[in-house]
């Protein structure tokens, strides 16, 4: 008998160790055995992937595939440059492939994209197995338990998971990748221009290099940013398995951090390095198993015994919070990005709306400029000039490195929606999904519904200060004198209000506080503040106090009209 031709598909997965669905590829006992990744129009051309999260994927292939080479000289990740909508007919065809295999990704689009390339298998008698491995239960499983709505809370997350079962432990990493079998290309028709997906607007004169599926020098190698068109990335933060594993190993060798984890008492403002794991990237890429994560964080804790932290704050607990996410978006589906239509998320009439597409009801990625000064606002918060040194270190932390800690990200968060600029959740979103290493729709958009009071939470009058949060944690301005250079010399005393600073202290920091930040900089100055918060948030307190009255929600009709806003 034949042994099966199997094209493994890596996505979500960038590793050997603990994958479900790897293991079931492999225990095929394939004949032929081909590892693929393929570009996707959805990541390469229209989603707002910035360039350190492009530069960390790459660390992570070229990791995995000189894992697989040294598993089979004759083997490694072959990246092929076309979209998978299109390009997998022809694999099955041309490659003759008796099997797809590919581990589950509830992601709307990853869904719509699985679904074609599913009838596709179908169509052509290629038999698809997927398996769950994201997460620690299989997100739709937990749906399936929680009467087919999102969970809301770690609580429900809990009760639907124990359901389930128990978290599988990890398994192994193989010790064996097989051959792979021939790679035809010269399919019966044109390349990749021929498919309408490569002809969108983000498509560049650096294009031409794409004419290839098996790359530039016809090889299949994992594509450089040089290929991409893409000038280097700014990180410092690099990408792999190899990386990943190494970084839970060191953080696992202090029992104590480990057992004792209290997310609240991590410092935002601790760098170089950062109070907790920084795993969320490696998690993002698959580079990190969830379950390896869990279980040896869990092992080192029961031997820890008495004093050892419990979920929510734990660090359990935080892997907890990303399979509610998880758990939520795949019961909502495409509507849980957003506010309209989604019926769990509040409605506030926020300024700068999302468009939405009036015969699907999702949002376009366009905006409704119904207040100029607040589409100022929302400029100087991206680019790190709000005249708030706590507010513009974070935001330039973040587009420089690709990461912040969690609660900077809750300060920028309830800066921009309800304590300050009360500018709509989803352009915020929009940001950190350019930008974040570790962007995650799921958990992007989820606590971004936390954090501006839409959903998950509703504390709304618990507000983030941008000057005394901050001091809490650093009082000398050490995170703020590292991201904004500006004010390195300032007096401690001034450096999270430096507007207050009299000329002559100004003077002795080498600085001026003066201007936007955005029309007339200066060098040697610093923006004044772009608003007075406390009136800010006065008013911002008011208004969602209104709203939660109101008490409408995102499939609630006033909303889908886009009739009320009052702010
Ligand atoms: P640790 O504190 O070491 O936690 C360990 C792991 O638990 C993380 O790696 C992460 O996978 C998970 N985790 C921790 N907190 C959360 C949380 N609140 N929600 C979901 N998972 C969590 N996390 C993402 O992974 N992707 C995102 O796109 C993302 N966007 C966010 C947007 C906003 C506005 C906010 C407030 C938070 C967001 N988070 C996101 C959650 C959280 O900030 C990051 O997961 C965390 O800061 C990553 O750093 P770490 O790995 O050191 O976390």
């Amino acid at each position: 008998m034949t042994k099966p031709r199997v094209i493994y598909w890596f996505r979500t997965d960038l590793r050997l160790h603990d994958s479900p669905a790897l293991q079931a590829a492999l225990d095929l006992d394939p004949g032929v055995f081909w590892p693929i990744f393929t570009w996707d129009p959805h990541y390469v051309y229209r989603a707002r992937g910035g360039l350190n999260r492009w530069q960390f994927l790459l660390d992570c292939q070229n990791d995995l595939s000189e894992s697989i080479t040294k598993l089979n000289p004759k083997s490694k990740l072959f990246v092929l440059r076309e979209a998978p909508q299109t390009l997998f007919p022809n694999l099955f065809k041309f490659w003759k492939a008796t099997h797809l295999v590919f581990e589950k990704d509830t992601d709307a689009y990853a869904r719509e994209r699985d679904s074609i390339v599913v009838q596709a298998a179908k169509d052509a008698g290629v038999e698809v197995i997927i398996r769950s491995g994201r997460t620690l239960w299989d997100s739709d499983q937990v749906v399936a338990k929680h009467g087919g709505k999102p969970t809301m809370s770690i609580s429900q997350l809990q009760a639907a998971g124990s359901k389930v079962g128990k978290i599988n432990r990890p398994i192994p990493a193989p010790g064996h990748f097989p051959d792979p079998g021939e790679m035809p290309i010269d399919f019966e028709r044109g390349q990749p221009e021929t498919n309408p997906d490569f002809n969108s607007e983000r498509r560049t004169e650096t294009d031409t290099a794409y004419s290839r599926i098996d790359g530039p020098n016809g090889d299949f190698a994992i594509e450089t940013m040089e290929e991409l068109g893409f000038p280097s990335a700014t990180t410092t933060h690099r990408g792999g398995e190899t990386i990943a594993l190494r970084m839970l190993n060191e953080i696992l060798a202090d029992k104590k951090y480990t057992a004792t984890f209290e997310k609240p008492k991590t410092s935002p403002a601790q760098f170089e390095p950062q109070s907790t794991t920084f795993l969320s990237p490696f998690l993002h890429f698959g580079a990190l198993s969830v379950r390896e994560f869990y279980w040896r964080v869990q092992d080192v804790v029961k031997s820890f015994g008495k004093g050892a932290s419990s979920p929510p704050e734990s660090l359990t607990g935080q892997l907890l919070f990303r399979d509610m996410y998880f758990a939520a978006q795949a019961a909502s589906g495409p509507v849980f990005n957003q506010t309209a239509k989604n019926p769990y998320c509040r409605f506030i009439p926020w300024h700068l709306p999302s468009k939405r597409d009036p015969s699907t009801g999702l949002v376009t990625g366009e905006y409704h400029v119904d207040s100029e000064e607040a589409e100022t606002w929302f400029k100087r918060w991206k680019w790190g000039v709000t005249g708030f040194p706590w507010i513009d270190a974070l935001m330039r932390q973040l587009r420089t490195e690709g990461w912040i800690h969690h609660l900077g990200r809750h300060s920028v968060a309830c800066f921009l929606t309800r304590g300050g600029c009360y500018v709509d959740w989803e352009r915020g979103a929009e940001v950190f999904e350019e930008w974040l290493l570790d962007h995650e729709p799921a958990c992007n958009a989820g606590n971004w519904q936390w954090l501006s009071c839409t959903a998950f939470f509703s504390q709304y009058f618990r507000c983030y200060s941008p000057i005394s949060f901050g001091q809490k944690w650093d009082k000398q301005g050490n995170f703020i004198r590292r991201w904004v250079p500006e004010l390195k010399d300032m007096d401690a005393k001034y450096i999270y209000e430096p507007w207050k600073a009299p000329l002559v202290d100004q003077k002795k920091a080498s600085v001026r506080i003066k201007g936007d930040g955005l029309t007339d900089i200066e060098t040697g100055t610093y923006p004044k503040p772009m608003f007075d918060f406390l009136q800010r948030r006065t008013a911002c307190l008011a208004a969602m106090k209104t709203a939660y009255q109101v008490g409408l929600h995102g499939n609630d009709s006033q909303v889908l009209e886009g009739t009320w806003r009052d702010m």
